[in-house]
């Protein structure tokens, strides 16, 4: 195929883009992803869920890269929140999905991560295209076909495509081509002003890498501790405080720190980094939404581009990595034959909202100030509809596994078996021997050789069976819905 025609054009290498090209790739289709910045690059949102450091990034074959990158663990959060004087913590591993060793996430430097997941995109085959900025999607008749973007010299190229899918963060413009509208949010109205600072102090013990998110009357800071000395520090406000943000954004910073007894005296001997790419105060506003439409045909929104809620809890990588997972599976489905396209997006839609809609009921909540932490905890529960206590349910909540996926509560597994059926089909390969590749011979001829059409069939066996196998008991999420099939990377019906 010439260089322009891909199975599947991804807009944006952050954490959605990343996954859902790798697990694409690993599904064996043509993908190409268009990053307008070169990587490394700065992105806010450095406070990760168990979910997707051991659910997704196992999926990706990225797990190993991340542990090795020296992250600082962290094992829940610490919060100054509601009528309780006094901080409470709680610990991912309360949740009964994720106790034993993958009860813990890590604090990231999203430059590192996000190069990090974008690399491995590329060494699963990915054609990544940084300095590259999508400019629109285009359509034959109704359906999206293709993707015209620009390089750093303005030369445009157009990228055929069965699928586009918009991972371009909030920023982005792309998601217009799916045709809904943006709604943002009337509750979530929030500013945030935030940055990073050396040497400030630590939580005690095993708290040391909690997030740690207190609040005061007029919002809550977030303090993130990234490694022994550097912290990310950051003050959510009502947007009414807009108009002292645009005067001195330094100044809001400073005495949102000042309002906060817990957090001004950790930083008391810390000095505001001033220089290099954390030397900047930075300000985020307007990124409460959700569109209406998640998907057209020909495409689909996954991360910031289809919906983010809040800081607090840290939900927006999981989002973003969930719902690449989720359009990943469908792509898969649909490009294999195996189901029709509104059916598996139907699917890819139906979960994300669901996964979406439970934090954002939580999280509406748990703005309440006025209550004790058991609120919160039984608050978690109502929402979730989960059986045992009421803790329990808060920790798998922002644990980031409401949903029960096997995928992201018991990766190892699914791995486990993708690999085993690799090298099945690696094994089929083998017995049937090399094909005969005579220089000069054609592909067309090749392809048509005995022993090519008996590992074809052999493969497919293999997928059939990876389909409707022994491949999973995991009951549709939602009635009528559909399963994940054993290697996580597609849909299947019950
Ligand atoms: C104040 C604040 C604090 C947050 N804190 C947390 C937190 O602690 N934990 C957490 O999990 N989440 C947090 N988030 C959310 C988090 O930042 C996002 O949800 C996450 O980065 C979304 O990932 P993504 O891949 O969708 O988008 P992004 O990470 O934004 O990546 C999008 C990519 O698309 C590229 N792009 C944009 N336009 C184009 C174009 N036209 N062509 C090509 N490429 C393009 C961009 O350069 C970028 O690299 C926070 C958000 C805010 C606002």
């Amino acid at each position: 195929m010439p260089e322009h025609e891909f199975d599947v054009v991804v807009v944006g290498g952050g954490p959605a883009g990343s996954t859902a090209a790798t697990l694409i790739a690993k599904g064996g289709h043509r993908v190409a992803l268009v990053e307008k910045e070169r990587f490394p690059r700065y992105q806010i949102g450095e406070s990760l869920l168990p979910a997707t450091v051991h659910g997704v990034c196992r999926l990706l074959d990225v797990a190993d890269d991340v542990a090795a990158a020296g992250f600082q663990v962290k094992r829940g959060g610490s919060f100054r929140w509601g009528t309780s004087p006094d901080p409470w913590n709680f610990l991912f591993a309360l949740s009964p999905k994720l106790s034993g060793p993958t009860s813990y996430a890590y604090q990231v430097d999203r430059m590192t991560f996000d190069d990090i997941l974008l690399k491995n995109a590329a060494r699963h085959g990915v054609d990544v295209r940084e300095e590259c900025t999508a400019l629109e999607a285009l359509h034959t008749g109704d359906r999206v076909t293709g993707l015209r973007y620009a390089d750093a010299d303005g030369r445009r190229t157009d990228l055929t495509a069965a699928y586009v899918l918009d991972a371009s963060g909030n920023t982005g413009r792309l998601h217009r081509a799916v045709g809904g509208t943006r709604h943002y949010s009337e509750f979530f109205r929030n500013l945030a002003v935030f940055g990073y600072f050396e040497g400030g102090g630590r939580l005690p013990g095993a708290d040391r890498g909690n997030i740690l998110c207190a609040a005061f009357d007029e919002g809550w800071l977030w303090y993130i501790p990234l490694s022994d000395t550097l912290t990310s520090v950051g003050a959510v406000l009502n947007r009414d405080q807009a108009g002292r943000i645009q005067a001195d954004r330094e100044r809001v910073l400073r005495e949102s720190i000042e309002r906060c007894a817990i957090v001004r005296d950790f930083l008391a001997g810390a000095e505001r980094v001033t220089e290099g790419t954390y030397g900047e105060i930075r300000v985020r506003k307007d990124y409460s939404y959700a569109n209406s439409a998640f998907w057209a045909p020909g495409i689909a929104l996954i991360g910031d581009a289809a919906c983010f809620i809040d800081p607090v809890f840290s939900t927006g990588v999981h989002l973003a990595t969930y719902g690449g997972l989720l359009a990943a599976r469908s792509v898969n489905t649909v490009l294999a034959g195996d189901l029709p396209e509104d059916r598996a997006f139907g699917e890819f839609e139906a979960r994300y909202r669901r996964e979406y809609a439970v934090f954002y009921e939580f999280l509406a909540a748990f703005y309440d100030m006025q209550v004790h932490e058991d609120s919160y905890f039984w608050k978690a529960r109502k929402v979730t509809r989960a059986e045992g206590g009421d803790l329990e349910a808060f920790a798998t909540l922002v644990a980031g596994a409401v949903s029960g996926e096997r995928a992201l509560v018991d990766a190892a597994s699914v791995t486990d078996r993708f690999a085993a059926s690799s090298a099945e089909l690696a094994d089929a390969v083998v017995r049937t021997g090399p094909a005969r590749t005579d220089s000069g011979e054609r592909m067309g001829e090749l392809f048509g050789t005995p022993v090519v059409g008996e590992v074809m069939e052999e493969m497919n066996r293999i997928q059939r069976r990876g389909v409707t196998g022994p491949a999973t008991t995991e009951p549709p999420l939602l009635p009528g819905g559909l399963v994940p099939t054993a290697d996580a990377l597609r849909w299947t019906t019950p």
